[in-house]
């Protein structure tokens, strides 16, 4: 019934689990996972994840954080992007957050090569027709922009995609729904101080909107500052139902038909 649009069941703590949280999904009646590529090195294992299980799927693409790893050409990303079960590009776009500390001081202009990258995913998901994952944190001006320049525009024949785990203004919400693509919430939309997330998901078009985990990351209370699964989706589900005053059945179905809509190849399952 509840799809989890973007989890990393390939990291450690969650694939030492993963009978454990398979079970627990069953339970919690989420029926299906979309687990996302953030390494070259990883793909391999995430890939199988999907190989593995009929109701995930996989991504191929290298985050926007990631370096010191293998970069990826447009060749390589379309190469991988034809394999069974790999159903979308990414998690790819930009991220600027922390420039003091995480990036050491360095300034938006050195980071060329991250907007470099994107562009590479973009032209590689256009080529195959696939959706990207799209990453973007304190830099929402430039991955618009950049979306605009490669020719993602809302026209007819983009590849399309969904703006993941957003975080972003209503603004930008609206500039992301102009361009035809999707908006997906995580579990911030639970925390307490996130009442402008609340707003955006009551303000998302009932046929644009996911859900996420983003797991092992942002747990939605009540399990907030605990390792995150795709079992918790539900919350996610709960608070959307909330703020648009519908059941969470509805959400559920919704959500889970936005996903078909937007990742074709994969299996709708009730
Ligand atoms: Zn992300
Ligand atoms: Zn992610």
């Amino acid at each position: 019934m509840f799809t989890d649009s973007h989890c990393h069941l390939n990291f450690p703590e969650l694939q030492s689990r993963l009978p454990e949280i398979r079970e627990a999904m069953a339970a919690a009646r989420v029926t299906r996972a979309l687990c996302i590529c953030t390494t070259m090195e990883e793909f391999g294992d995430v890939h199988q994840l999907a190989l593995d299980h009929d109701n995930f799927w996989a991504t191929v693409g290298v985050h926007p954080d990631t370096e010191h790893m293998t970069e990826p050409s447009v060749a390589d990303l379309v190469e991988r992007a034809a394999l069974a079960r790999v159903v979308a590009i990414g998690e790819t776009g930009l991220d600027y957050y922390g420039m003091e500390d995480r990036k050491g001081g360095r300034t938006i202009a050195d980071l060329e090569w991250q907007r470099e990258r994107f562009r590479v995913h973009i032209r590689a998901a256009r080529q195959t027709q696939k959706p990207l994952v799209i990453h973007t944190r304190s830099a929402s001006d430039d991955t618009l922009a950049i979306l605009r320049e490669e020719g993602e525009d809302g026209s007819a024949g983009q590849a399309g995609g969904v703006f993941h785990c957003f975080t972003e203004t209503m603004e930008v919400a609206r500039a992301a729904l102009d361009l035809g693509y999707y908006i997906s919430m995580s579990g911030i939309v639970t925390f307490k101080n996130a009442q402008h997330l609340r707003d955006v998901a009551a303000f998302v078009p009932a046929d644009r909107l996911l859900i996420e985990t983003d797991s092992p990351y942002l747990a939605p209370v009540p399990y907030r500052g605990k390792t995150n699964n795709p079992s918790y989706v539900p919350y996610v589900a709960q608070q959307i139902a909330q703020v648009r005053g519908m059941s969470v059945e509805d959400v559920a179905a919704l959500t889970s038909a936005n996903f078909d809509q937007l990742f074709k190849g994969v299996v709708a399952c009730d």
